[in-house]
């Protein structure tokens, strides 16, 4: 269990504004939360929406 080494990967949340981190524990997760996870998926959305209209 305590094995060195073994610890999961910390990871600094990908979604914009936020400061958190987590443990990767799934290789596919890139935020501490599901929210985040919507709200960063909002965010690109949304940008590329306002670059297209430019
Ligand atoms: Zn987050």
């Amino acid at each position: 269990m305590l094995s060195s080494g073994n610890w999961p990967q910390l990871r600094a949340c990908l979604a914009p504004g936020c400061v958190l981190y987590f443990a990767k524990e799934h290789t596919r997760r890139e935020w501490c939360s599901s929210t985040c996870g919507n709200r960063a998926r909002a965010a690109r959305h949304y940008q590329r929406r306002k670059a297209r209209r430019l």
